[in-house]
């Protein structure tokens, strides 16, 4: 969402608060796309935060909850599950001299960090790429159901956590391993 910061620019304001939700659909624009297996419903984006002039320096903070869906790692049901990460910004109005800019350094250099640099546009501010870049870096990568999901019957597919199955009666052996068994069996029949 397009945040109006002109009451901080104009000076007529120190803090500018926000509170609003989204989704990654929304953003327009190149930015880091969510892993395949991760939906985020609609709204699923909740930003609370504010833009405050602190002694001259814009900074934009925001803290970001991200309602998800995927599936279990073991048993693929569907889980719904969120996360939360907190967000800073430094704001740029393009007035700023370059010794402003907090990423040069000592000699005028540039040190390669861009992606912490919002720029303010006509009065507003639009975090909503940044923040769902962010979103796809920390969307977690493992999800269970339950922390002790059985997951899958390795033979037939079957879900374990459910009565299991047939296959879990005679004892499921690892193909690599029976040819050992065999060979345990043969000696004790000798
Ligand atoms: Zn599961
Ligand atoms: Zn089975």
């Amino acid at each position: 969402m397009k945040l109006d910061l002109s009451e901080l620019l104009n000076g007529k304001r120190s803090a500018v608060s926000f509170d609003y939700a989204f989704d990654p659909t929304q953003v327009t624009g190149d930015c880091a796309a969510m892993p395949d297996d991760v939906t985020i419903p609609e709204n699923g984006i909740r930003v609370r935060g504010e833009a405050v002039d602190s002694f001259g320096t814009l900074m934009l903070r925001a803290d970001v909850t991200v309602s998800y869906e995927t599936r279990c790692a073991r048993c693929l049901d569907p889980v719904s599950r969120e996360f939360s990460f907190r967000m800073e910004r430094m704001v740029l109005t393009g007035r700023e001299t370059e010794r402003e800019f907090s990423h040069l350094t000592e000699d005028g250099e540039w040190d390669g960090v861009t992606d912490d640099i919002l720029y303010v546009n006509e009065g507003y501010v639009d975090a909503d790429a940044d923040i769902v870049e962010e979103a796809a870096l920390a969307v977690p990568t493992f999800d269970l159901c339950e922390p002790d999901c059985p997951g899958l019957c390795p033979k037939c597919g079957r879900k374990l956590r459910d009565g299991g199955c047939e296959c879990r009666e005679e004892k499921y052996i690892n193909p690599q391993f029976a040819v050992l068994q065999t060979l345990l069996d043969k000696k004790k029949e000798d």
